[in-house]
């Protein structure tokens, strides 16, 4: 069977425990999109991991860790997050790379800088890990496949020629920087084979056949649906799908095994990067917000800057767990909401004197004001409470009023960054 996990909102929801958590249970577990520009934060018994390509599977002995052909693969960052677990005493992960997945260059991170920096203040808010220049060769067909780096010399070499010549032009007239040549890129490839060979298979396949084995699966998504390119804010979006249906493209499966999808929503919002985000919040409640929220507050895994902030958005979430096929939601982080005395939470925009809950496009997002309605705090840890009936009622009315407006079951409820601060609502989890 297969699982996935995914976000429904701009990602930083929590994925990475709850798929950490799930993959006791699994298998395997599979990245199938998005690179190294977002991380998962787990915190287990060897410590606290920010993993930004790995799988959150790879603290377990008996899962296989795997990136799909959907995922931008970054290889010397891969090398460097199996060397920083593996220094840190985790067993050395068994990992499986697709031959079909694609390599991130040094070039496309030089020029995701360069377009930030050509952009300025319209600049996309990028962590500039390469994926928006890595994505548009892949789909220029410019990209390299490792698959490719196994190619001969001269194959590979003249198509290099290809790719440096189109690119040079960018760097000579549009961006003033210095060029590349064909000798570097083929020197860079080379180093990345001799890295990436011994864990390169047949991922669709070898995938194929577990499941006839009747294997575990876990999908990993990355960011959350509000990121996707063609359902979340575009164009403030990521530049692959973050949607659970795309885990059958980017891991090489077939559709009808994904069985279940678990949406993780955050029980207040969160982003990084420019883009609508309509019940954010600013200045000393903003603040507060951020630095009481996630696990030693709320700053990117990847790059350090502060999150935006905001309550929880019923219309956002209710849309995003729609487009994610959600059977059941996890939600996170609920814990550090136990000093407000008061929760506002978003349950409608506002556009053009109209009142929504339905999630609207970009243009009509942008006009967009929050329509709140106000629950009551419960003002006290709930951390370490292991049964949901044991719950403050105020806490237990804030969860059962929004799954009312989501309309998802809330099956699993998070109240603390560790692996067993976890509530299961329902006996099957
Ligand atoms: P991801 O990208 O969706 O995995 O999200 P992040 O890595 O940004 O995770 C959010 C942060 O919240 C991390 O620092 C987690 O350790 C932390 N976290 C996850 N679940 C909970 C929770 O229930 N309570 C608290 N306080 N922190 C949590």
């Amino acid at each position: 069977m297969v699982i996935a996990v995914v976000g429904a909102n701009w990602g930083d929801e929590g994925k990475g425990k709850i798929t950490d958590m799930l993959a006791e249970q699994a298998d395997i577990v599979v990245r199938f999109q998005g690179g190294a520009n977002a991380g998962h934060t787990i915190v287990n018994n060897y410590g606290k991991f920010a993993l930004h390509t790995l799988p959150s599977g790879v603290f377990y002995n008996h899962t296989t860790s795997v990136i799909g052909n959907g995922v931008a693969l970054n290889i010397p960052v891969l090398f460097k997050e199996i060397q920083s677990i593996t220094d840190r005493d985790v067993p050395t992960p068994k990992i499986i790379v697709s031959d079909r997945a694609q390599i991130v260059m040094s070039y496309h991170i030089l020029f995701d800088q360069y377009e930030e920096e050509r952009l300025g203040r319209a600049s996309f808010g990028s962590t500039k890990s390469g994926i928006a220049p890595f994505y548009s060769d892949k789909f220029s067909k410019i990209g390299f496949q490792v698959s490719e780096l196994f190619d001969d010399e001269a194959s590979l070499r003249e198509k290099i020629e290809r790719v440096v010549e189109k690119k040079n032009v960018l760097l000579e007239h549009l961006y003033h920087k210095p060029l590349l040549s064909v000798d570097s890129v083929y020197g860079e490839l080379m180093a990345y084979r001799r890295m990436v060979e011994p864990y390169v298979a047949d991922v669709s396949l070898y995938l194929w056949n577990a499941l006839k084995e009747g294997k575990d699966i876990l999908l990993e998504g990355q960011l959350g649906t509000l990121k996707d390119p063609d359902h979340g804010i575009y164009p403030m979006v990521t530049s692959s799908s973050t949607l659970a249906a795309y885990g059958a493209v980017g891991a090489g499966l077939p559709p009808y095994e994904l069985k279940r999808v678990v949406t993780v929503c955050k029980a207040y919002s969160s982003a990084v990067g420019a883009g609508e985000f309509v019940s954010e919040i600013f200045g000393d409640e903003a603040d507060e917000l951020r630095r009481r929220g996630g696990d030693g507050g709320e700053f990117g895994a990847t790059t350090g800057r502060p999150r935006r902030m905001g309550w929880f958005d019923c219309v956002a979430s209710r849309y995003g767990c729609r487009m994610q096929g959600t059977t059941d939601v996890a939600f996170t982080v609920l814990d550090v909401l136990g000093y407000l005395d008061e929760i506002p939470v978003c349950v409608g925009y506002e556009i053009d004197g109209k009142v929504t809950k339905e999630f609207p496009v970009t243009a009509k997002l942008r006009k967009a004001k929050p329509v709140y309605e106000t629950l009551p705090g419960w003002k006290c840890d709930i951390r370490g409470i292991r049964k949901y009936e044991e719950l403050p009622e105020n806490c237990r009315k804030y969860i059962e009023f929004v799954e009312k407006e989501i309309g998802f079951p809330i099956t699993m409820v998070s109240n603390g960054p560790a692996r067993e601060d976890i509530i299961l609502r329902s006996a099957e989890i």
